[in-house]
C-alpha cells in the first residue's frame, strides 16, 4: 500500500483511523492508549470538539488567501499568541523547522544590521531543530546531517546545559549573533538542564548584546506545565519558535520576537504561501482557548507530577534503570540499554509510546488523560520495562 511512498519513515505495523481523547483505534477495530500524542502535537488529544468546531466553521467560510490581503484570523491568533507569551510581534509558517528557519534568519539579519557579516549563531549538543538544510546543521545529531553536507555555515555548537561553555565562546567569536536553545531537549533524551541553565543564558545573552532564542516547538502550548517551558526559569527569550501542539495537528508553526528582535523583518524580508492562512489559524485559536478554559496547563502539571511519581514507584532501584525525569506531561526514563524494541511490544499491548536517543523511553501523553488513563500507562510501562531489563 505504501509503495508509492519515499522510503523516509520507518513505519510501525499499524493504521491508523479514528481518534478520540487520548485513544485511537487502527483498521483493525483495536484501540490504543495514546502516549504520544503524534509526538508532542495533539495535547488537546485525538478529534477535540472545539478544533473540529472551528476547522469545519473556517473551512466553509474561507480556506485560504494570501499574506497579500489582511487575514483576521492570523491577526487574532497573533495577539493571543504575544500575550499568552507576553512578546510583541508573531512571524507565521507551517512547521517547525519553517519557524527555526524564520528565527535563523531573523538573528543573522541583526547581525548585518549591526554590521556584523558573518553572523554565528551558537546551538547546543544532542539538539533537534528539524530537516531543512538549515535547521539540521543546527541539529546537533550527526545522523541527521550525514549525506547532506555541505552544510550551512554560521554556527557554532557547545555541551547542553552547560552556561559557562557559550560565555566562553564570545572572546574568540565576536560575529555571534544568538543563541538557539530547547528549553528542555526532547529529540535529544528528555534532557533537563540545571536550573539555573536559561537564566544564566539569558544574562550572557544580556551581556552581548546576543539574541536568547529558544526553541519551545515540543515544550510549548502547555507540555510542561508552564504555557511555555522558559516560564519554569522566569525568564523571557528574544525570540521563541512553536509549531507542534499550536494547530494540534493542522500544520502550523509560528516564530515570536520581542524588543529589539521584533522589529527585525520589514517587507520582503521573509514570507510564506500558506503560513497563518485562515484555517490553520482558527485551529491555533481553538487550541488556545480551550487549553484556558479547561484550564490544561495546570492539568499538565498535575498528570505530569502524578506519571512521574507513578514511575519512581513502580521502578527506583530496579537494576538497569538509570534516570527517570520529567517536566509536566514530557517524561524520559533512561535505561543502560537500547531499547527500541520496546515500541512494538507497547504497540502489541494497545500503548503507544516512543523511544529516543536510543536508550530514553520517551512519553508525551495528550494534557487530556484522566486518572485511569495514567494508571494503564504508569502500569504499562512499568510491566514493559521490568520484562525488557529481566530478560537479558
Ligand atoms: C519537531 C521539532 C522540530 C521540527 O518540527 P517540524 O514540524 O517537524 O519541522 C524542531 N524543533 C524541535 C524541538 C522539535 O521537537
Amino acid at each position: 500500500m505504501s509503495d508509492a511512498l519515499m522510503g523516509t519513515y520507518k513505519r510501525l505495523p499499524v493504521s491508523f483511523v479514528k481518534g478520540e481523547g487520548a485513544w485511537l483505534w487502527d483498521d483493525q477495530g483495536k484501540r490504543y492508549l495514546d502516549a504520544l500524542s503524534g509526538i508532542a502535537v495533539c495535547n488537546l488529544g485525538h478529534a477535540h470538539p472545539a478544533v473540529t468546531a472551528a476547522l469545519c466553521e473556517q473551512a466553509g467560510a474561507l480556506v485560504h488567501t494570501s499574506n497579500l490581503y489582511g487575514i483576521p484570523k492570523q491577526a487574532e491568533l497573533g495577539a493571543a499568541l504575544a500575550s499568552l507569551a507576553g512578546m510583541e510581534k508573531v512571524f507565521f509558517a507551517n512547521s517547525g523547522a519553517e519557524a527555526n528557519e524564520a528565527a535563523i534568519k531573523l538573528a543573522r539579519l541583526y547581525g548585518h544590521n549591526k554590521g556584523i557579516d558573518t553572523p554565528l549563531v551558537v546551538v547546543a549538543e544532542s539538539s533537534f531543530h528539524g530537516r531543512t538544510l538549515a535547521t539540521l546543521t543546527a541539529t546537533g545529531n550527526r545522523k541527521v546531517q550525514a549525506g547532506f553536507e555541505p552544510l550551512v555555515p554560521g554556527f557554532v555548537r557547545v555541551p547542553y546545559g552547560d552556561a559557562q561553555a557559550i560565555a566562553n565562546l564570545a572572546e574568540r567569536n565576536p560575529n555571534i549573533v544568538a543563541v538557539l536553545l530547547e528549553p528542555v531537549q526532547g529529540e535529544g533524551g528528555v534532557n533537563i538542564p540545571p536550573v539555573d541553565y536559561l537564566t544564566q543564558v539569558r544574562d550572557i545573552c544580556d551581556r552581548h548584546g546576543w539574541l536568547m532564542m529558544l526553541d519551545e516547538i515540543q515544550t510549548g502550548m502547555g507540555r510542561t506545565g508552564k504555557a511555555f517551558a522558559h516560564q519554569h526559569a522566569a525568564i523571557k527569550p528574544d525570540v521563541m519558535t512553536l509549531a507542534k501542539a499550536l494547530g494540534n495537528g493542522v500544520p502550523i508553526g509560528a516564530c515570536l520576537a520581542t524588543g529589539a528582535a521584533a522589529e527585525v523583518f520589514g517587507p520582503g524580508n521573509h514570507g510564506s504561501t500558506f503560513g497563518g492562512n485562515p484555517l490553520a489559524c482558527a485551529a491555533g485559536l481553538a487550541v488556545c482557548r480551550t487549553l484556558a478554559a479547561d484550564r490544561l496547563i495546570d492539568r499538565a502539571a498535575a498528570l505530569g507530577t502524578e506519571i512521574l511519581n507513578g514511575l519512581h514507584a513502580a521502578l527506583d532501584g530496579v537494576p538497569g534503570v538509570v534516570h527517570i525525569r520529567g517536566q509536566g506531561l514530557m517524561i524520559g526514563v533512561e535505561l543502560d540499554r537500547p531499547c527500541a524494541a520496546l515500541v512494538g511490544q507497547a504497540l502489541e499491548q494497545g500503548l503507544l509510546i516512543n523511544v529516543t536517543a536510543e536508550r530514553v523511553i520517551r512519553l508525551l501523553p495528550p494534557l487530556v488523560m484522566d486518572t485511569e488513563q495514567t494508571n494503564q500507562l504508569i502500569n504499562g510501562v512499568a510491566t514493559l520495562v521490568r520484562d525488557l531489563l529481566a530478560s537479558n
